[in-house]
């Protein structure tokens, strides 16, 4: 399949990225590249399976070629968070029949078709008559006929197949448990020691959890709260404000919703947490089919192309990539379904329904500006200098026509931003005066692609240079062509 050149690379002719989960399929130094070369902007490193020396071994693959091709990229690493599970059965598992009984129990004996343990103490005792317990993704439906301290009765409304160690939701109580497990400590520890650029955080129920996951990250990452509880969606605001990032988590969600009620729910995440300006992540089972198939189904890629027009800033791939016969393709796929949505003249329209206005501050006025100014004279790229992130993520937020190019000192915003709806961020030196800021802009916007000879760039900055918050210049310059020979750096 045709790849776009790493010529190209700089731009890859669309605003949405690309989020792709490394896996036995990808974390191959030669598969991260192919992934990386056929349009993945970020890579999810999945703690919920893999060793941290595996996990150490693909990061320091995605940073050797981070190094090879010039270009920031984001590293996710996803705690698995405190998933519940049933213990073991005799012989690995058991079949729980439609319309039967079976028990949960704190009895660590392995199980049989009638119970199995439950290792949740403070389960017991929580769930009540009538609440639903879901088994190995709902695929087994359990409702609660009675529970005290030391079992739970169900109703098997859908019984099946049950095996060792299989995932729990129980959607109807709010679980008192850590936002973080133990493994999840150890593992935020490792993510950072690693220099994770995002961390996301399963499970979240409300505003604490973020509180409490960005207290052990010591100011290290940008954390992305995952969403996938109906407790979460109730607390949306409170986590929307907390996090720097938001994830439609859609495969636990799906299990712990009616399937039906997670469109709308994609499109009011997606509609909030850009209203908020943070970063949100449509993921799971975008282009499923492609774990075995070398191409998606039409449904799958209508499903692709309608996260892209509702403006997500990424969009993600799970087990295609980590764990199916078809990584690159997928990739590529997702890469074509997202130009060609991109280039509908309907799409910016589409991208707009949203009525994001502007908060009052100076920094927000000039952001809608740079929108408006881009939708009036013809513009190539607006480039934004900025320290931590926080005025491209303002410019992004009013999803203006043409691409941001993001001037940094910081190679870590730099690579935070590659999840960012719209922007290309080059870590480089800063800059100390406004003609320093417009030559490099200008440069800059010829070397990556941004421009040519004649073409207009907005620049967008704050005065005193390195002043955070200080977003209150802007400037429209044409590029004469020559910058690249008079300047260096
Ligand atoms: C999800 O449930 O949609 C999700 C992204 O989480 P995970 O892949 O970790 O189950």
């Amino acid at each position: 399949m045709a790849q776009p050149s790493s010529k190209k690379l700089g731009l890859r002719g669309r605003k949405v990225k690309i989020l792709a989960t490394v896996g036995p399929a990808s974390s191959s130094p030669e598969m991260l590249e192919r992934l990386f070369r056929a349009g993945v902007d970020a890579f999810r490193v999945n703690m919920s399976h893999g060793e941290h020396a595996t996990h150490a071994e693909t990061i320091r693959a995605i940073r050797e070629m981070e190094k090879r091709y010039g270009r920031p990229i984001a590293i996710l690493a996803d705690l698995q968070g405190p998933k519940l599970r049933v213990g073991t059965f005799k012989g690995g598992k058991a079949t729980i029949r439609h319309s039967g009984h079976f028990t949960l129990d704190r009895n660590p004996e392995p199980g049989d078709e009638t119970r199995v343990e439950l290792p949740h103490p403070e389960l017991f005792g929580l769930l009540e008559k009538g609440q639903r317990l879901l088994i190995n993704d709902g695929k087994i439906r359990l409702r609660v006929l009675r529970a005290n301290d030391q079992e739970i009765l169900c109703s098997a409304e859908v019984g099946g197949v049950i095996s060792d160690r299989k995932g729990v939701n129980v959607p109807d109580a709010e679980v008192p448990i850590p936002a973080l497990t133990d493994k999840d400590r150890r593992d935020l520890a490792f993510a950072v020691a690693q220099g994770a650029d995002w961390i996301a955080l399963s499970f979240v129920q409300r505003p604490e959890d973020i509180a409490e996951a960005r207290k052990l990250m010591g100011g290290h990452g940008s954390l992305c709260a995952k969403i996938e509880k109906p407790m979460a969606v109730r607390r949306l605001d409170g986590i929307i404000e907390l996090a720097d990032g938001i994830m439609v988590a859609r495969g636990d969600l799906g299990v712990e919703l009616e399937p039906q009620e997670v469109p709308p729910l994609q499109k009011q995440i997606v509609n909030k947490a850009r209203t908020a300006g943070k970063p949100v992540i449509v993921a799971t089972q975008m282009l499923e089919s492609m774990i075995e198939s070398p191409a998606p189904t039409r449904a799958e890629v209508s499903d692709v192309a309608n996260a892209v027009y509702d403006g997500a800033d990424a969009v993600m791939l799970s087990a295609e990539t980590a764990a199916g016969d078809w990584p690159e393709e997928a990739v590529t796929i997702m890469h074509r379904i997202a130009q060609q949505v991109e280039g509908d003249e309907a799409y910016l329209a589409r991208v707009r329904f949203l009525d994001t206005p502007p908060e009052h501050t100076t920094a927000d006025a000039l952001s809608h500006a740079c929108m408006t100014i881009a939708d009036t004279v013809r513009i190539s790229a607006i480039t934004v200098f900025t320290g931590s992130g926080s005025t491209a993520r303002r410019v992004a937020r009013e999803r203006p026509s043409v691409p941001m190019l993001v001037l940094t000192p910081s190679v870590k915003t730099a690579r935070r931003l590659a999840l960012l709806w719209g922007a290309h961020a080059v870590a480089t030196k800063d800059i100390g005066s406004f003609e320093e800021m417009i030559a490099k802009g200008k440069r800059m916007a010829l070397r990556h692609g941004f421009g040519e000879a004649g073409s207009k760039l907005i620049a967008l900055a704050g005065v005193p240079f390195g002043t955070p918050g200080a977003t209150n210049l802007l400037h429209v310059v044409t590029v004469t062509g020559d910058e690249l020979n008079t300047h260096k750096g």
